[in-house]
Formats: C-alpha cells, sequence, structure tokens
C-alpha cells in the first residue's frame, strides 16, 4: 500500500513492533503529511461524510496510520449516519482512551496505545453487544483487506 500520507520514510511505522513510541510532534511534523497531523497529533476532526472509510465495507484489518498498529476488525464495523467511520469494538492491545473536555462537554477521546496519536471519540449510543460507538477519523486509519498480505 502507497504510504502518501507520509511526506519521507518514517522509520516509526511497523504491524508487528509494539514498543511504545514517544516521539516530539516536531519530528512527527517532518513525517506526516499536514492532514494526517492535523488529526492524530493535534486532535483535528475530518470534515463529516468525506472519509474514505465513510461508506466503506470491505472486509480485513485497520491500522494507526501514523506508526502501524492494529486498531479495528471490520466485522466491528457498523453502518452510522454520523458522517464518520463507525466502530463497535476496538481492538483492547490497540487503543487507549482519556477524558476530553475540550468542547465544554466531557467526551472520550480515543487514542493509538503505541504513538499517542489522536484517532477520534467513543460514544455510548452503539449498536449491540458492546453500546459503543467508536466515532474515527478515516485519515487515522490504514485499510488493509483481508486478501493482501500483512507484512
Ligand atoms: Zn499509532
Amino acid at each position: 500500500m502507497a504510504n502518501n500520507q507520509f511526506l519521507k520514510e518514517n522509520p516509526y511505522y511497523s504491524k508487528t513492533d509494539k514498543t511504545k513510541l514517544d516521539i516530539p510532534n516536531t519530528e512527527w511534523k517532518t513525517i506526516l503529511n499536514s492532514e494526517l497531523y492535523n488529526v492524530a497529533r493535534e486532535a483535528g476532526t475530518e470534515r463529516p461524510h468525506t472519509g474514505v472509510y465513510n461508506n466503506f465495507d470491505d472486509l480485513g484489518e485497520y491500522y494507526c496510520a501514523v506508526c502501524g498498529n492494529h486498531l479495528f476488525r471490520s466485522d466491528a464495523k457498523f453502518s452510522s449516519s454520523c458522517g464518520w467511520p463507525s466502530f463497535f469494538e476496538a481492538d483492547a492491545e490497540g487503543t487507549k482512551y482519556e477524558r476530553d473536555t475540550a468542547f465544554g462537554w466531557e467526551r472520550v477521546e480515543v487514542l493509538c496505545k503505541r504513538c499517542d496519536s489522536h484517532l477520534g471519540h467513543v460514544f455510548d449510543d452503539g449498536p449491540k453487544p458492546t453500546g459503543k460507538r467508536y466515532c474515527m477519523n478515516s485519515v487515522s486509519l490504514e485499510f488493509v483487506a483481508d486478501t493482501e498480505s500483512k507484512d
């Protein structure tokens, strides 16, 4: 898959290495394109209904677009009208959570456990069995179809 989200070779990107990354934003800024940098490192939000994975239901795995960490399986994706790709379950090994009160009300921010990049938010109005709705930015995700190799 073409890594056109990167301005140059990303030495931290790996689908197998789970080592925690602690990379300053000054360095990420030289690696990530501006759209990914804004969402992943500045907690930006892509415009609704614009993301490539919003209306998308191919079978495969979703990885962190910044570092390659595994985040979601397509089985947990569901069709939501919110305008962003939505999942009812995340890979517990791949994600972590923080309280976010940035807009004056409380939300739960979802971050990549490996590189601390912002992915989106999780809400309690999702479908069964979890009741969760992981509302993600397509920009933060990299999809690998089951038919592709996972190296
Ligand atoms: Zn990551």
